[in-house]
């Protein structure tokens, strides 16, 4: 699933196109994709013109100059694709909504198995979700996760995975994060020593930054809205690398699952 980093690439391309652009249609081919929108919400935003592009956790964001946002989330295969010379096979029949826009400027929502979404909100409703704080952004600090984790009993892997307590990490990042920062998955997130979540709290912004800087992940799905995919999977050091020697010490990597979701690590440099 398209993760923090994934999304801001995305975020960060389109912000060089369609901000000042007016959304002249958009066209659902497939019900499903816009299950969340009601026909008498489309005056928010059609004919509306594009003021930014914004991310809130994994949610792509378009600001209207009105203050109505159109919400996109990718969950586990979307992609949200410009139009342009790499999309000439575009739409075909995982295409599931396209956006036009003035100057000619189409968006592609493709989506292989459907959980996608778009929802037509609004800043009081985005701010009512029940999100945790951005990791870039202020309200993410060292004390807020050090306080976090001493009140939760869960393994720190499905602490990290809670968009109620640390917005847009998703499964690739919390695995990667728990190994730069030597912590077993399955350990409580209350048995966390404070200097280990010292730690681990500078890694979890250090493997999202490093997921930016290489334009995310494209171990499954993802493509930017260029239609390319990005760099981060080829520097994996745990996610779905079991089996494989840890790049530290060589022991075999592990996968356990936790919460329904793969989870990996060295059996070595991950104690507890
Ligand atoms: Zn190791």
């Amino acid at each position: 699933m398209p993760e923090l980093p994934e999304v801001e690439t995305i975020k960060r391309q389109l912000a060089t196109h369609l901000p000042g652009l007016s959304l002249i249609k958009l066209e659902f081919l497939d019900a499903k994709t816009g299950r969340f929108i009601d026909q008498k919400e489309l005056v928010h935003i059609i004919g509306k013109k594009i003021r930014a592009l914004k991310r809130r956790a994994k949610i792509l964001l378009l600001e209207f100059e009105n203050g109505y946002y159109l919400a996109i989330h990718l969950k586990m295969t979307g992609q949200i694709i410009l139009k342009g010379e790499h999309t000439k096979h575009l739409p075909n029949k995982h295409t599931r909504a396209v956006l036009y826009f003035q100057k000619g400027k189409t968006i592609y929502f493709q989506d292989l198995r459907k959980f996608g979404w778009l929802k037509i909100t609004n800043r009081q409703k985005l701010m009512a979700e029940k999100l945790g704080p951005e990791p870039f952004g202020p309200e993410f600090t060292l004390s807020y996760l050090q306080d976090r984790l001493k009140k939760s009993n869960r393994p720190i892997k499905i602490f990290l995975l809670d968009q109620s307590q640390i917005a847009g990490i998703g499964n690739i990042y919390a695995n990667e994060a728990l190994f730069l920062a030597k912590i077993r998955p399955q350990t409580r997130a209350k048995e966390i020593s404070l200097n280990k979540a010292k730690i681990l709290y500078q890694q979890i912004l250090a493997v999202l930054k490093k997921g930016i800087e290489l334009g995310g992940a494209s171990d499954s799905d993802y493509l930017n809205a260029y239609g390319s995919r990005g760099q981060y999977q080829e520097h994996f050091l745990v996610y779905r690398r079991q089996g494989q020697p840890c790049p530290n010490c060589q022991a075999l990597i592990k996968r356990i699952s936790l919460g329904g979701r793969g989870s990996f690590y060295c059996p070595q440099c991950q104690k507890k």
